[in-house]
């Protein structure tokens, strides 16, 4: 029988192997934290043990230029959503292979739209920036991102649940807020609609009809485009 730890490298090389550039694994008990909002992935699956988080960084041509190709930085987002997508689901089949069960989270900005489990409050389905958060991946910046380390909020990101006993993130490594945010407050700065303020609130609301109603459906991405966290000089 593979021990946890055998389990996880092996999914760790596949999906390396299969082109992410980012993987962690969170305990599904991170998500009964009392500062966790969103759904668990006990509803989702009861058994739930673990949840696997996989990333890749987006290119920065697509970014770098913004507000200029907003249809190409839509359609990259989305190529990478696509390729996680893949990737995700021949880790689900490699683990069901093993005996055990494997679902995958929804992507918010999928090109299916958005998929919202609260459409009042705009919250995501099962986090995905929080599990990466567990999985050790990264800290929230003060654009409500992931910041992690090599790519700052530049990365697409997707998650597994399964009851698959893998080896797990046990302690967050880094703290919930990234630091460097406090000396820095760019992304404030450069929202077009002021979609959260310097104390760590945000209004989905603003940025969702902007991208969808202003924007006609393309993503903004000036948050991303300003934010210097992962880059390098
Ligand atoms: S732009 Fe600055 S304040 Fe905003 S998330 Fe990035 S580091 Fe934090
Ligand atoms: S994507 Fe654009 S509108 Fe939305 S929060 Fe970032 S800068 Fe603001």
């Amino acid at each position: 029988m593979t021990s946890p730890e055998a389990f996880t490298s092996h999914l760790r090389a596949t999906a390396l192997e299969l082109g992410t550039d980012l993987f962690g694994v969170a305990a599904s008990g991170r998500f009964l934290d009392p500062q966790y909002a969103g759904n668990k992935p006990q509803d989702i699956m009861e058994t739930a043990r673990s949840v696997i988080v996989i990333g890749v960084a987006v290119p920065s041509g697509c970014i770098d230029h913004l507000p200029k190709g907003r249809a190409e930085y839509t359609n990259t987002l989305m190529a990478g959503t696509a390729t996680l997508r893949v990737i995700a689901y021949r880790l689900a089949r490699e683990i069901e292979k093993s005996g055990y069960k494997a679902t995958i989270v929804p992507t918010e900005g999928s090109e299916f739209g958005y998929w919202y489990a609260d459409r009042k409050t705009l919250m995501a389905d099962t986090s995905i920036k929080y599990a990466a958060f567990c999985a050790g991946l990264g800290s929230f910046g003060i654009n409500h991102l992931l910041i992690t380390d090599a790519y700052g909020p530049r990365v697409r990101m997707t998650a597994i649940i399964t009851d698959a006993p893998l080896s797990v993130c046990e302690n967050a490594p880094r703290p919930l807020i990234y630091e460097g945010c406090r000396e820095c407050m760019k992304c404030i700065e450069a929202c077009p609609v002021t979609a959260f303020k310097a104390d760590g609130t945000i209004d989905r609301h603003r940025c969702a009809e902007y991208m969808f109603q202003t924007l006609g459906g393309l993503r903004c991405g000036l948050c991303v485009k300003v934010c210097p966290a992962g880059r390098i000089g």
